[in-house]
């Protein structure tokens, strides 16, 4: 990192102006990581045109046209797989594009933001927006929105290693010229870890340190998820069972059928391109962005697209209590002071409790403003609690501050769980008040009022009430305050506080569903044990044989022995960020999925380590969404809920394609082997197998993405990492469905041929493929609801209704219009013909049906009570 900030112009303290910031704008660009360039389109269409199934098709169209030149005619096959090659990369294109389109929205949602100071004034702007020379506010949990100078700091450190892999975090001083610039400068990316600054930006966007090597980043790909893995698995395995396919339907041609070398690599080729699900990797991207949309709808913003995956198959999910959980709308509803004893928090003042008011207000840093008319609060709920309760009783905090002004700070941390403020009294004495949590303030040993304290925290907490203790202690006018140590110890006791916040009302009904899901809810609390439990209850989580533990237990557990345990655990209390990630260390190593929520700076590597780390969109820092894979834009617990239901709707889908799409390919490669074995030849014609595989396949398998949920997803465990695709009943689908389709096609060209007609291969081939095209487009609506079929599954997905009833349309447009009937060698059909393929067509959906209802009563009766 080189030194650029000698020759620095200071902007005055009042920050940019309006014109300033426009001519700025221009000339230097938005203050962005600028993604790859764009793929240009040529190698977009490259692209597509060599995947496998491509470049088979390619192959084919070559060898059509080679056996129209030499057998001088019959020009159909080169146009039908040309016009299917075109098609496919067409769609791909497409489809890739949608894909991308919905990313790109997804990007601009999780925007971060900056507190810059322009025209004298504070405001909060996108980081987008911030220009050379602006003036940034920057506290912990921020991240450094560009590369800047420090100009004045408090106690700065900064984590920088995106930039340098070093996690120690890096102290920062403030500018002065020919100090080590290291400790002047900081950089865009890195992670502000305590403190506060006011830094003059120097460079933004790609000009930035980090934008030099973001180049870098862009060429890391995206790994695959375990689900994609999965299907790349699976299509390996039907590729070559494809391949093998067509080649002992070509060796069959050539040898059984004694047909030329040419037409029987046609009919071979055609059969493994028909065979190959190629639509299989489309429909997984599009289902998986069709889910962040979703999922954003629904409050729940995806990071990382394969996180869509994830969420839908965790075990866990340990949750925030504070904010997530419960509302973060605290009051103070009771309190208790040595003198006066239990009172309820509206009682008129006594001396104790005006006194205990008047420390409590001091030792508070939140504001509640009133702007344009409107209440605007600024601070912590817990404080805000303090600062409603001054005001109901017509004080204020500035009032106080007037006889005790504040000369030093010690700030709240969630580690040390309380906080510190030191006053000037008007003799010159210096007053320290310390607020926290009950058992973590440093008393007089010798108070005698300690055990009624503890009582009435105690008496507090079961009522589930989150309690504040303030105690105080004076000091000399010239005492020393530097040491923190030294100045939080020996204090009297002022009194306590109970604040009330309440449970978000649809926390119970999300906790029921998860639970029915098969997920394990957790609460983490840095509240008391007694106050955790007394909530948990409420809210059902902690229930019969479930336990609490504090984290003062958990640090006393070994790791095997909290292995053992945390199957029961449901509630950590009084834990610091650093606990969360032996939770969720713990879980892993039991091979369970883990989602995490944090929002603080410390719970970065906490939300890193979990599987999938879920950031708070309003009270969360920058950092923790940083961190993590989600962000909550509500902070509500319900609406990971809602996320895990979508990303299980999301796998559904994707193995509801799986079915569609497989099963038939196998009963292709049945029926044309087999009717070759049979001595009738093949059944169907290339052509007729590629029309079949587009319309049949393509356009239906390619809606089922779109599907909406249904009640199973949240009736059934999670998806084990290791789970095979062909569980839960699946790999028998695949198996009644292909051989369905075997039968009913070898059947029904059986019947056209040799039944209705005297040996007229052109009917039978007519019908089969009716039966087949209409079938298996039909059956969809017996796979991709896994309720028995009704109008409402019938209808719930339009889009698929008429994608279906244009498909349709095509098959029979083609079989009934007489030139492009005979161009794809079709013939007209008898009426009775006509009846035995509608009834034909009908066949798999009621085997599917049926079969549905009796996997139900056997495996699935046993999977849902599980
Ligand atoms: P949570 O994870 O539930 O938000 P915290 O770690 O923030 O818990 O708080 C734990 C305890 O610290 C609380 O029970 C309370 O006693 C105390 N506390 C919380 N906020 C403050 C604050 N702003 N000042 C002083 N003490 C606080
Ligand atoms: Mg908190």
């Amino acid at each position: 990192m080189q030194n650029n900030n000698t020759t620095l112009k200071l902007t005055p303290k009042s920050g940019l102006t309006t014109r300033e910031i426009a001519t700025r704008t221009t000339k230097y660009g938005p203050n962005e990581l600028v993604a790859a360039r764009p793929v240009p389109l040529w190698q977009k269409i490259w692209r597509h045109m060599s995947d496998v199934s491509s470049l088979v098709l390619l192959f084919a169209v070559g060898l059509a046209t080679y056996l129209a030149i030499a057998q001088n005619g019959g020009w159909t096959k080169t146009i039908v797989i040309g016009t299917i090659l075109i098609i496919n990369v067409v769609i791909g294109l497409y489809q890739e594009a949608s894909a991308e389109k919905s990313l790109a929205a997804l990007k601009s949602m999780s925007l971060p933001t900056a507190n810059v100071r322009r025209n004298d004034d504070v405001q909060t702007v996108d980081a987008t927006a911030i220009v050379p020379g602006d003036l940034v506010l920057l506290k912990a949990g921020d991240q450094v929105p560009a590369d800047a100078v420090v100009l004045e700091s408090t106690n700065l450190a900064v984590d920088e290693a995106v930039l340098t892999g070093e996690s120690e975090a890096v102290e920062k001083r403030p500018y002065v010229t020919g100090a080590p610039v290291a400790e002047q400068q900081v950089y865009s990316g890195t992670a502000v870890t305590a403190g506060t600054a006011l830094i003059q930006v120097v460079t933004t966007g790609m000009a930035t340190e980090l934008g030099q090597i973001a180049g870098l980043l862009n060429k890391t790909k995206q790994r695959a998820t375990p689900l994609q893995g999965r299907l790349n698995r699976l299509s390996s395995w039907l590729t070559t069972f494809a391949v093998l396919g067509g080649m002992t339907i070509f060796a069959l041609s050539v040898w059984v059928q004694n047909q030329g070398i040419g037409d029987s690599l046609m009919i071979g080729v055609s059969l493994a391109v028909a065979a190959v699900p190629e639509t299989l990797p489309i429909i997984v991207t599009i289902s998986l962005s069709h889910g962040v949309r979703r999922m954003a709808d629904r409050n729940a913003i995806m990071r990382r697209v394969s996180a869509v995956e994830t969420i839908g198959s965790v075990d866990v999910i340990a949750s925030d209590k504070t904010g997530t959980l419960t509302q973060n709308q605290m009051t103070i509803t009771k309190l208790w002071t040595p003198t006066t004893g239990v009172l309820a928090a509206d009682t008129p003042l006594t001396s104790g409790s005006r006194e205990l008011m008047r420390y409590l207000g001091l030792a508070t840093n939140a504001e509640i403003n009133q702007v344009d008319g409107e209440e605007q609060a600024i601070g912590d709920a817990t404080e805000l609690a303090a600062v409603r309760w001054l005001a109901d009783h017509q004080q204020s905090r500035a009032g106080l501050e007037r006889d005790a002004p504040r000369i030093a700070e010690d700030p709240f941390d969630s580690t040390k769980k309380m906080m510190t403020t030191v006053h000037r009294l008007a003799d010159g004495r210096q007053l320290v008040i310390v607020k926290g949590a009950w058992d973590r303030l440093p008393f007089r040993a010798d108070l005698p009022s300690l055990k009624a304290g503890q009582r009435a925290h105690d008496a507090f907490g079961q009522a589930a009430l989150r309690v504040l203790a303030v105690g105080y202690r004076v000091l000399a006018a010239d005492a020393d305050i530097s040491d923190w140590d030294a100045v939080n110890r020996d204090l009297q006791l002022a009194g306590i506080v109970g604040l009330i916040d309440p449970p978000r009302p649809e926390v119970v009904a999300a906790i029921r569903d998860a639970k029915q899901a098969g997920i394990k809810p957790i609460m983490i609390t840095g509240d008391h044990l007694v106050t955790a439990t007394a909530i948990a209850e409420e809210i059902g989580i902690l229930t019969a044989g479930d336990v609490a533990v504090s984290g003062d237990q958990l640090r006393e557990m070994s790791d095997a022995t909290l292995r053992e345990q945390i199957e029961q655990i449901a509630v950590y209390a009084r834990v610091s960020p650093s606990d969360k990630i032996r939770i969720v260390q713990a879980w892993q190593a039991l091979g369970k999925s883990v989602a995490m929520t944090g929002d603080g700076v410390n719970d970065a590597p906490a939300l890193k380590a979990a599987d999938v780390g879920i950031a708070m969109g309003i009270t969360g820092t920058e950092v923790s969404k940083e961190a993590a894979d989600m962000v909550l834009t509500d902070d509500n617990f319900a609406t990971i809920i809602a996320a895990v239901k979508e990303g299980r709707t999301v796998y559904q889908n994707i193995i509801k394609a799986v079915e569609f799409l497989v099963g038939v390919n196998f009963a292709q490669i049945f029926l044309m082997v087999g009717a070759v074995l049979f001595g009738w030849g093949a059944p169907l014609l290339a052509e007729q197998l590629l029309i079949i595989n587009v319309l049949a396949d393509g356009i239906p398998g390619f809606f089922i993405s779109q599907e909406p949920g249904e009640p199973l997803a949240m009736q059934q465990p999670p998806v084990a990492n290791d789970e095979s695709i062909l569980a839960r009943g699946l790999g028998q689908r695949l198996f009644v469905r292909a051989a369905t389709f075997t039968a009913l096609t070898l059947g029904i060209y059986a019947v056209g041929r040799f039944g209705l007609t005297d040996n007229q291969a052109s009917v039978g081939m007519t019908m089969v493929f009716l039966v087949l095209a209409l079938g298996s487009m039909i059956d969809i609506y017996a796979i991709k609801d896994r309720r028995t079929m009704s109008w409402d599954t019938l209808t719930r997905n339009p889009r698929l209704n008429r994608g279906l009833l244009a498909g349709i349309l095509v098959v029979l447009v083609i079989a009934t219009v007489p030139p492009l009937r005979a161009f794809f060698s079709l013939t007209a059909l008898p009426a009775v013909s006509w009846v035995i393929v509608l009834a034909g067509v009908l066949v798999p959906t009621v085997v599917l049906e049926l079969n549905k209802r009796w996997q139900r009563r056997q495996r699935y009766a046993v999977e849902v009570a599980e």
